[in-house]
């Protein structure tokens, strides 16, 4: 059913294409709260079949506790940076292997903690953010390498308790949630908001992450949001990258505001 829809979407917007019309006409011929679902559907659908099989782990090999950090280390770097540091954290505050976490709270040396993690840029926010965590979980007897307080808690529930955590936004709490408790979230990066804003139709032309998550998450409730995530990072990593989208190579051109607009002949 919902291929149907797909494709009577995507000849429905080539028929625009041929008649010279905008798409923003064409978004005008549905009721525009409908025709957002219904492009995201679209989307959806065809991430889906262009990705049976995605092949990473669906749990992280990280424990919990260790994935938050790493997601706050992980700002406004790479994950090769980010990794490193972390490894780093582990030989100054070893555990068995571990980051001895609850040391990094007694200690409550933050200037250790950012030559220990300098390596990953913006250290000293780092380190606050990091020494905050850890305090937020301690206070509420929440610290624990399976953060296990997630387990009792629905997905809203676990984003409100997450999110209270200074320097933890929505994406990074929805990845948390994905990756380490296989919960059906949906992180939004900056991969998927441009092919969203590429493809159109689906979010407002001027949304913020908590905005852009409270519109999408309720329509992939039903779906499998792991596999369509990973889809679309592959996707705005291979293909749809900022400079020069590769959009005759692209599954969703057929549907897509950009592709329709800008390629001469989609093939
Ligand atoms: S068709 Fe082009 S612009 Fe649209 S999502 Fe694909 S690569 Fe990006």
């Amino acid at each position: 059913m919902k291929k149907d829809f797909s494709n009577k979407l995507s000849e429905h917007y080539l028929k625009q294409k041929r008649k010279g019309k905008t798409s923003h006409k064409a978004e005008n011929q549905f009721p525009i709260h409908k025709f957002k679902a219904h492009k995201f559907n679209a989307l959806c659908h065809l991430t889906l079949q262009n990705n049976l099989n995605v092949s990473e782990e669906r749990n992280s090999n990280h424990l919990p506790l260790d994935l938050l950090i790493l997601l706050i280390l992980n700002q406004s770097t790479t994950d090769t940076l980010s990794d490193r540091a972390f490894q780093q954290l582990k030989k100054d505050y070893p555990d068995n292997k571990q980051v001895n976490y609850e040391k990094i709270l007694r200690e409550n040396n933050p200037a250790k903690l950012v030559k220990s993690i300098q390596i990953c840029g913006l250290a000293s926010t780092k380190a606050k953010y990091i020494l905050n965590a850890l305090l937020y979980l301690a206070e509420r007897g929440w610290l624990d390498l399976e953060m296990r307080f997630v387990n009792q808690m629905s997905d809203d529930e676990a984003l409100k308790a997450i999110t209270a955590i200074k320097g933890v936004a929505i994406k990074s709490a929805s990845c948390l949630l994905m990756f380490g408790f296989g919960r059906n979230t949906f992180p939004i990066d900056t991969h998927l908001f441009r092919i969203f804003k590429k493809v159109g139709g689906i979010l407002p032309l001027k949304t913020d992450s908590d905005r852009a998550h409270k519109l999408i998450q309720p329509l992939v409730e039903d779906i499998d949001a792991f596999t369509i995530h990973v889809g679309l990072i592959e996707l705005g990593r291979k293909v749809c990258n900022s400079r020069k989208p590769l959009c005759n190579q692209c599954y969703l051109n057929k549907i897509c505001d950009y592709a329709l607009e800008t390629v001469e002949e989609i093939c």
